[in-house]
């Protein structure tokens, strides 16, 4: 078959000559593909707005020698009310590099395909310094980056007392345990259930949240020293959202 079907999320657009764009997207049936787009970059192209940056489209795919190429393109959803915020832009553009840095190319995942589009949708309303956060978690736990945080990682004896987390680990430690591993940081009873919440995913807590300033700057260090750790780089867009110091900024809470 020459013509296929599916429906995606635009996490990359990189022009590359004679108007063609390169993409990188995360498709439903598929998981994470490139594909090209011809001449999408001309004024008059149809196919422009569905494969704009984080759009959420119907293509139709022509299957190619090397790279598949997209024949039409149809926008289900543009998550508008993310596109007039800096911040907001800059918190989809990290997702969008999280789920490449992270997802398998070519592996179908469609639990993960929902909650790309979930929490675009958030991104686009809600808190988005929180929704970045529950979106790590709950994204790195499904694809195969679960850290572990019932019991100390290390000598698996229940949590009391001090808590430490440790990307080495994979977890949270006990005091005893500490030492073992010199990247472990002081974690916090109240963060580490803030984690489990973001990991049972639902969306309607996070408009309920009040976590102050100290916490959240906690949870964004400890939450990018895992990424860190597991990608051994760190992602453009990360460095970015360092230009909003305070976080929420205009996204309010
Ligand atoms: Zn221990």
């Amino acid at each position: 078959m020459k013509l296929y079907k599916l429906e995606a999320v635009v996490l990359r657009a990189r022009d590359c000559g004679n108007a063609d764009k390169l993409l990188v997207i995360y498709s439903r049936e598929f998981g994470k593909l490139k594909l090209m787009a011809h001449g999408a970059a001309k004024p008059a192209s149809r196919k422009r707005g569905s494969v704009q940056l984080f759009a959420h489209s119907k293509f139709l795919i022509n299957r190619g020698r090397e790279l598949d190429s997209i024949s039409q393109g149809e926008i289900i959803e543009m998550f508008s009310s993310l596109r007039n915020d800096l911040e907001r832009i800059g918190y989809a553009s990290y997702l969008a590099e999280l789920v490449d840095a992270f997802a398998p190319e070519g592996e179908p995942n469609p639990a993960f395909f929902e909650l790309i589009i979930t929490t675009l949708r958030l991104l686009a309303t809600e808190d988005a310094e929180l929704v970045a956060r529950a979106f790590e978690i709950k994204a790195l736990t499904m694809l195969g980056y679960r850290p572990s945080l019932e019991r100390c990682t290390h000598c698996r004896s229940p949590l009391s007392g001090h808590l430490y987390f440790s990307p080495a680990a994979g977890g949270v430690l006990c005091e005893d345990c500490r030492p073992s591993y010199p990247d472990a940081r002081t974690c916090s009873q109240g963060i580490l259930e803030l984690i489990k919440l973001f990991l049972r995913w639902r969306p309607v807590r996070l408009r309920q949240l009040r976590v102050d300033r100290p916490d959240r700057n906690l949870l964004k260090l400890l939450m990018g020293e895992f990424i860190r750790y597991h990608l051994e780089r760190e992602l453009k867009s990360a460095v970015f959202l360092r230009r909003f110091p305070n976080g929420a900024g205009k996204t309010g809470v």
